[in-house]
């Protein structure tokens, strides 16, 4: 039977439909949700990311003291209910602090040391927006999760280690592997939900896929190459067209062709786990918005 495509653009629209009706609640009590992305430097990937949304564009040489300053202005500014610094920032800037600095009540992607704690505690406040997303996929596909053997490849602290956190919170049974993992294919395999989020090009081979498993592809590639476009895709006219069209190929971790054979179901890349990133910070915002400004939120939770 054919793998089923776990479509992220619908769910997004899904997600988004539902917050339009917080966003009429919001705006009929005199607010309007306000985000702000802090952008340093030119990082086109970051970009298209905040592409639509307020932006305040720094210059690539902007020391950690001015972006302190700013940070401090909008958390101050009872306008922004989220702020959102865009990663990686420049090598001189220290991230750790500015990340500490912004009001963990406006921290929507879940980063801050506070928010990172809740979620530990499994009492999670805000939670990182891709983990946030690959639940919903999850959840809203019907894919069970209480007692299945859930295997995430990356340990990072914006995807692997909070998409493991909140699998077991949902009662899964997690195996978090890494660059140091020995025999990882085998591991793997012996997953139900299978998480890859290592930033490495069709890295999770069919070898690596327990048929009938939910594959989650987190990684977004860019192929620039012929020779890699041609191995990754089998030599497909349609990838090397898109190559000479637009100078690269986008691919996930997983190899786009193994996982149709193996899988059950699987996110594609693109229109998997992106499209959900962006709702799930939509979302954070509106939340954030009526727990701050005390609109719709059941009384104590404010
Ligand atoms: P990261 O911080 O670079 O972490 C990568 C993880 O993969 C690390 O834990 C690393 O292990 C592990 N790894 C690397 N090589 C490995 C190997 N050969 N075998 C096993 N594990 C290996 O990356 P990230 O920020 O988590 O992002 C991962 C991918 O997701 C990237 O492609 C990124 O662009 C993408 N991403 C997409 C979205 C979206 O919205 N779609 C959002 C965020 C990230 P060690 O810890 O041992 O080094």
């Amino acid at each position: 039977m054919a793998a089923r495509i776990l479509d992220g653009n619908k769910i997004r629209d899904d997600i988004l439909a539902e917050l339009a009706g917080q966003v009429r609640e919001l705006k009929s009590a005199g607010v309007t949700p306000g985000l702000v992305a802090v952008l340093v430097g030119a990082n086109p990937a970051s970009q298209i990311y905040v592409r639509n949304k307020v932006k305040a564009d720094l210059p690539a040489e902007t020391t950690t003291d001015q972006l302190l300053a700013l940070v401090e202005k909008l958390n101050r500014r009872d306008d922004v209910d989220g702020i959102l610094v865009q990663l990686p920032l420049p090598p001189g800037v220290d991230s750790k602090r500015i990340l500490m600095a912004v009001d963990p009540a406006k921290d929507v992607d879940g980063f801050h040391p506070l928010n990172v704690g809740q979620l530990v505690s499994g009492r999670p406040r805000v939670v990182p927006c891709t983990p946030a997303g690959i639940i919903e996929i999850l959840l809203r596909n019907q894919i069970p999760l209480q007692g299945a053997r859930a295997v995430v490849i990356g340990r990072s602290d914006i995807v692997g280690k909070p998409v493991a956190l909140l699998l077991l919170h949902h009662h899964a049974t997690v195996t978090i592997c890494h660059s140091k993992t020995r025999d990882l294919a085998s591991v793997a395999r012996e997953a139900d939900i299978l998480v890859a989020a290592i930033g490495k090009p069709a890295f999770v081979t069919g070898d690596f896929i327990k048929p009938g498993a939910t594959v989650i592809d987190v990684g977004t590639n860019r192929l620039t190459t012929e020779d890699e476009v041609r191995w990754v895709f089998r030599d497909a006219a349609k990838p090397l067209e898109n190559l000479v069209a637009k100078g690269q190929v986008l691919v996930g971790d997983v190899h786009p062709e193994d996982v149709k054979e193996k899988a059950g179901a699987y996110t594609p890349v693109p229109g998997g786990v992106g499209p959900l990133t962006i709702a799930m910070l939509m979302s954070n915002t509106v939340q954030g918005a009526r727990a701050r400004r005390g609109v719709g939120v059941p009384a104590g939770r404010q």
